[in-house]
């Protein structure tokens, strides 16, 4: 089903659940999508000093891509690289504009009773580590979530995931981090893929060596600065 890299643990990210992992740097956690349905929400954490995290509008300023590619890092908090993207099986279709879900947004929704949400399920996959967060973040890497730009440049639509079963991303540590994970338990709005919009299990391997490297890029500056 897919490439068999070198790995010390092998997790289930159960649906509508978070997990989350510890990493060296160096060492890389595999995503699949076991199914090629699910959105999986992540989120980075450096391990020294957790109030410094990965945030999405770093990233953008760094890559100068609305969403990464193969090659592309993201970027903490403090404007240093936490994560590399280095092999994506998948269609590369990924999202970091949209904020993760968490309990507002199933009341918005229209739920009377709580719903499983990825928010919750962070600081849940972060307490089984023993770790407390000092805040929330509702701005996630929200791994095979298809979200499409519009002919426009401005309109974004919401879609079902595109993935195949099988499918997976790798993300190498740049630091050693805390990676946490979230297989969406959204199932109201139409976004996990192939039809019938139900939370399915993932996968994560944490890999010590033998998947591909790629270069570690600087910041993106304007060439004629
Ligand atoms: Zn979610």
């Amino acid at each position: 089903m897919s490439a068999e890299f070198e790995h010390r643990d092998i997790q289930l990210i159960a649906a509508r659940h978070g997990k989350a992992v510890r990493l060296a740097k160096g060492e890389a956690v595999q995503v699949l999508n076991l199914h090629g349905t699910q959105v999986v929400d992540c989120w980075a954490y450096n391990a020294d000093d957790v109030s410094e995290y990965m945030c999405m509008e770093a990233t953008r300023v760094w890559n100068q891509r609305l969403n990464p590619q193969v090659g592309d890092s993201f970027i903490t908090s403090q404007r240093h690289p936490i994560l590399t993207l280095v092999a994506d099986t998948s269609p590369g279709v990924h999202d970091t504009f949209m904020a993760a879900c968490d309990a507002r947004r199933y009341e918005l929704l229209g739920c009377t009773e709580p719903h499983r949400n990825c928010h919750d399920n962070l600081f849940e996959g972060m307490a089984e580590l023993g770790v407390k967060l000092p805040h929330g973040n509702l701005a996630s890497f929200n791994i095979f979530m298809n979200i499409q730009v519009q002919p426009d440049g401005r309109t974004l639509k919401t879609l079902p995931v595109v993935t195949r079963p099988g499918d997976y991303i790798i993300l190498r540590a740049e630091m050693d981090c805390y990676v946490a994970f979230s297989a969406c338990p959204q199932d109201i709005v139409s976004i996990q893929g192939q039809g019938d919009n139900t939370p399915r299990d993932a996968e994560l391997r944490i890999l010590t060596s033998g998947f591909p490297q790629v270069k570690l890029q600087g910041a993106w500056v304007p060439e004629e600065v």
